[in-house]
């Protein structure tokens, strides 16, 4: 079975050819289909932000690693009790590449996202097929595309960073970095209720992007100072809300400056792995008692991710369309950054209605 993945560790934009990263598509053995588990015909599977660092060895070492985790498809076995949430062969899906077993101590106490077993079935969906455990699958609406359906384990980020927000109608919200991420929780705290809604955002293009969804303001940090449009934009006040997409180590530290007193700020990204984040621990948590948290995955989030998509407007996040042979090409298309996201054919399903 043709998947995608990392073959060699190091980093996608090494300009040395010797040292860099690699993607390619390997031949995996096909998952066996257990008495709980979905077998799925992969439709989409889009490139997320974090395969470059899965290339840099992040999550380990041994290659090949295959990759995939945004994706939708079509359901094509179904084991003989995955009849739980009432999943038929044809139906179209997506889902949840992590599972949360439910029976250890976390998932037991309410926190999945610290399960102890969440690896078991992370398997790569860059792939023709996937097999994941039924409760790791969802029907999509009739009104989502599968090309669109793609995009809910992203949108299921978004909702969970608008949960960590703590947001309340009428909050003054700043999200910085307009990636994939950055759009859509945009627009999930758009329709939250967010005011004075600013993106910080070094690429024109996707400044653009943001401004067609629903931001009132957008800063180009590299050429405008931001505290001043801040101040401007918030009547000196500061952001209610912050939310950080962009994971890059230049833009985060200056975040501080732009909230508001009694702020959350959520650090919504992957970070590398040794950078740390100075903190006046006078000035930002004592004077201005901020919350600082972060993201590690979605649990409790994909059926609400299911509901709000069909309300998000996306199709920007889904034009620039590689076959699954074509995977390597794709990878550079992401590295280089001309897309907004870059996403992989992986079979020719046709879209009967949608
Ligand atoms: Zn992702
Ligand atoms: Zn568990």
């Amino acid at each position: 079975m043709r998947t995608v993945a990392v073959t060699k560790i190091g980093s996608l934009r090494d300009p040395d050819d010797d040292t860099r990263g690699r993607i390619g598509v390997v031949d995996f053995p096909e998952q066996e289909l257990g008495a709980e588990d979905v077998r799925i015909r992969v439709a989409y599977s889009a490139i997320c932000g974090s395969d470059p660092h899965l290339a840099e060895g992040f999550f380990g070492t041994d290659v090949p690693i295959g990759l995939g985790h945004e994706l939708s498809g079509v359901v094509e076995a179904l084991g003989e009790r995955a009849h739980r949430n009432g999943l038929q062969v044809g139906d179209r899906v997506a889902g949840n590449f992590l599972r949360f077993c439910g029976t250890c101590r976390p998932c037991q106490e309410g926190r999945q996202q610290f399960c102890e077993h969440i690896q078991d079935y992370n398997r790569p969906g860059m792939a023709e097929t996937v097999t994941w455990h039924e409760s790791q699958v969802y029907k999509l609406p009739d009104d989502v595309s599968l090309l669109k359906g793609c995009l809910l384990e992203p949108t299921s980020v978004a909702v969970r960073i608008a949960d960590k927000t703590n947001i309340k109608v009428g909050d003054r919200v700043l999200v910085c970095g307009g990636g994939p991420i950055g759009q859509l929780v945009l627009q999930v705290l758009k329709i939250h209720g967010a005011t004075s809604l600013t993106m910080v955002e070094p690429i024109a293009e996707r400044r653009e992007m943001a401004l067609r969804h629903g931001a009132q303001h957008v800063i180009d940090p590299l050429n405008e100072d931001q505290n001043a449009r801040a101040a401007e934009i918030t009547g000196g006040r500061g952001y209610d809300v912050v939310v950080d997409a962009s994971g890059s180590v230049h833009a985060v530290a200056g975040l501080l400056d732009l909230a508001a007193k009694g702020a959350t700020i959520v650090y919504g990204a992957m970070y590398p792995e040794h950078f740390a984040l100075p903190l006046n621990l006078s000035g930002y948590l004592y004077l201005k008692e901020l919350t600082l948290t972060g993201v590690f995955v979605s649990p409790y989030a994909f059926p609400r991710a299911l509901q709000i998509l069909p309300h998000l407007d996306v199709d920007e996040l889904t034009r620039a369309i590689f076959p699954l042979e074509d995977a390597v090409e794709a990878f550079a298309a992401h590295v280089s950054g001309q897309h907004p996201k870059v996403v992989i054919r992986c079979n020719d399903l046709e879209e009967e209605a949608a």
